[in-house]
């Protein structure tokens, strides 16, 4: 169940543009985005998990570099490739080598585009943590931890998100669906969804085999899931099976949920800054869910994590119970 490789591709030159569909269309694994201008592109950069951007250098408006430096904003990591018009790169653009991953030259050969997009693809999954941020129902792990998964995926960590249910009894489930892409796309991560049965999810069996299929295909090194300190039945047989499931994590962390106990008691805070944009921005494609649930009120958001600020120093936080935190992984910074 590996992933797709999601590749933007930026080229205002027309020709250019069906040469890079002909070479990338073929390939199974691949699902490219095509866009004539950076500005366009800069959208889809904000609102999707990409792999890879491969992107015209010269363009109207703002140009590749530019564009480049954009996306890094978002994701420290993102390998970009930058397509130049000349077989020899001037020095000046050479000298950018640090902006960019690898440089494609004009004519665009087949060949060349495949093996620069696998490699800049494989350097980058050996580089960077592998995050998965498990929760029962849609919604559950951006109202927890939404914050600081941006901050992950910011500075250029992997990030998948497991929802174990698609929350049949909170509304229809297509349409919980959906919004659970749109939230995850938001937050720069994958989403699996699982089709465990909504309030009877067990703490074992299935639940178990579903985490422990998605740790053998992310390997995470970094889990977050609900705390056991939970009213709700789904929230704690969740938090079980991934203890189970992740037993050779290194780092597990438990989030709060809006139905944890007094008993939540955490002990990790971390400080979210421009984190709580992209947590109140993946909420809010919750649509079928903001109208009828307070706790998913931005001021609910924000005073929570204004709270648990006071105990990271800083104005917003998000606090966590940690399970597991092994020797020698640095602490998370956002
Ligand atoms: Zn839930």
């Amino acid at each position: 169940m590996t992933p797709s490789t999601r590749i933007l591709v930026v080229e205002d030159d027309p020709d250019a543009l069906l040469v890079l569909r002909h070479h990338l269309d073929p390939r199974p694994d691949y699902e490219a985005t095509y866009c004539s201008s950076a500005a366009t592109a800069a959208e889809h950069l904000t609102r999707g998990r990409w792999d890879v951007l491969a992107t015209d250098l010269h363009m109207p408006g703002m140009d590749g570099l530019q564009l480049a430096a954009l996306a890094r904003q978002r994701d420290a990591r993102l390998p970009v490739l930058l397509i130049t018009a000349h077989a020899t790169v001037d020095a000046a653009v050479r000298a950018v080598k640090g902006a960019v991953t690898d440089f494609l030259t004009k004519p665009l050969q087949r060949d060349a585009v495949l093996q620069a997009i696998d490699s800049a693809v494989a350097h980058r999954r050996a580089q960077g943590r592998r995050v998965l941020a498990v929760g029962a129902h849609p919604d559950d792990v951006e109202i927890g931890a939404g914050a600081t998964l941006a901050g992950h995926v910011r500075a250029g960590d992997h990030l998948t998100i497991l929802t174990t249910s698609s929350g049949r009894r909170g509304g229809d489930a297509g349409l919980r669906a959906a919004e659970a892409q749109e939230a995850a796309a938001r937050l720069g991560g994958t989403l699996v969804l699982g089709d465990l049965e909504d309030t009877a999810i067990p703490d074992r069996g299935p639940t178990i085999d579903l985490i422990e299929g998605v740790c053998a295909d992310v390997q995470p090194d970094t889990i977050y899931v609900h705390s056991a300190h939970d009213l709700h039945q789904d929230h704690r047989a969740v938090h079980a099976a991934t203890l189970v499931a992740a037993r050779g994590v290194q780092r597990v962390l438990c989030y709060q949920s809006p139905s944890a106990t007094i008993d939540f008691r955490p002990t990790m805070f971390v400080p979210v800054g421009t984190g709580m944009d992209a947590k109140l921005e993946a909420i809010a494609a919750f649509a079928t869910q903001t109208s009828i649930r307070d706790y998913l009120e931005p001021d609910m958001l924000t005073a929570t994590a204004r709270y648990w600020g006071r105990f990271a120093r800083t104005r917003f936080a998000e606090p966590f119970e940690v399970v597991r935190e092994s020797q020698g992984v640095d602490r998370v910074a956002v």
